[in-house]
């Protein structure tokens, strides 16, 4: 295990690092380096990165967009966004969501997903803050933000926490597939930061593939997994649950290629809740820009004070006034 270099304090509050607070920071910090390993060698195949990088293993920025060193994509930024509606009104309040995705879609983020995009669109000419159900819509871009809503509904009700997923997934994506997909790693993120194990999180996916079986993940290797969300799950399920360490495991996902920033942030954000931050290597957070660091545990911290586990209550996160549900 790495130790953190002493000029780096990810955790000025000085909470303990073993407990609830290290896993959600974990999760959060485990996101975004998951987000700008990846997005190095997104949509390369795995040979491409092989013939370039050998492994790659370390923040780097470029790829096609050109990044920075250490700068996070679209993945982290809605996260980040998400996570401000939801501090700003004590609860996952869909018409706040959408304003979020809506101010930040106008600060011309570096990438931006047509699902997402079109999702904002509407919400600008209509005002309506889901899109109608439509099969299509299993892309991974509501998945990859999903964070926000299992840290603050850590705790919650099974309908309530469903319900906290639909709200913020369907303001852009809206099918049964893409949202059984995402309140899974929802489950699994809340499973591994009450210290549940990888066993834990693998009876959750194999629950996945009996209720959706296009999940499933025991097939061929998953390699240049694609935007659709079973494609990118089976690629972070296999990663996941191969290692035992968050390093290594993250290595693997984003050495497939294809969607890789996507799946190193999926697989960020499940790892980190299940081991920690300090499983995360050390030059991996130091390669990221401070001010996300900081945004990212404000955030974890900020949200799990808001879940009814941290609490002791049932059913203050989440608004349930539900122009979202399916008619
Ligand atoms: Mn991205
Ligand atoms: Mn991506």
């Amino acid at each position: 295990m790495l130790v953190l270099a002493p000029s780096f304090d990810p955790n000025p509050t000085g909470l303990p690092l073993n407990g609830l607070a290290a896993r959600a920071m974990g999760a959060y910090l485990g996101l975004a380096v998951g987000d700008a390993l990846g997005a190095t060698v997104e949509f390369m195949t795995p040979a491409e990165i092989r013939e370039r990088h050998g492994v790659h293993r370390n923040i780097l920025g470029g790829g096609w967009l050109r990044l920075g060193k250490g700068q996070i994509t679209d993945d982290t930024e809605m996260s980040l966004a998400l996570g401000h509606s939801i501090l700003a009104k004590g609860k996952v309040e869909p018409q706040a969501v959408a304003e979020a995705f809506s101010a930040w879609m106008r600060g011309k983020p570096v990438d931006i997903g047509h699902t997402v995009r079109r999702g904002i669109a509407r919400y600008r000419q209509t005002g309506e803050t889901a899109v109608p159900a439509n099969a299509y819509d299993a892309g991974n871009g509501a998945c990859m933000r999903c964070l926000p809503v299992a840290l603050c509904t850590l705790g919650a009700g099974p309908d309530e926490v469903a319900a906290a997923n639909r709200a913020q997934s369907h303001v852009t994506h809206h099918s049964p597939l893409g949202d059984a997909g995402t309140l899974t790693v929802i489950l699994m993120v809340q499973t591994a930061l009450r210290g549940g194990t990888l066993a834990d999180l693998q009876t959750l996916a194999e629950a996945l593939v009996v209720a959706e079986p296009e999940y499933r993940y025991d097939r061929r290797r998953a390699e240049n997994p694609g935007g659709y969300l079973p494609e990118t799950l089976s690629a972070v399920f296999q990663a996941l649950f191969a290692h035992d360490g968050f390093e290594t495991a993250m290595i693997d996902v984003v050495n497939r290629g294809g969607d890789a920033d996507t799946t190193g942030a999926i697989l960020g954000m499940i790892a980190g809740a299940l081991w920690g931050l300090h499983a995360i290597p050390a030059h991996w957070l130091h390669a990221l820009d401070p001010k996300v660091v900081r945004q990212c545990t404000e955030q974890a911290e900020g949200l799990i004070g808001l879940s009814p586990h941290r609490r002791g209550l049932q059913g203050h996160c989440v608004s349930l006034g539900d122009s979202s549900m399916p008619g």
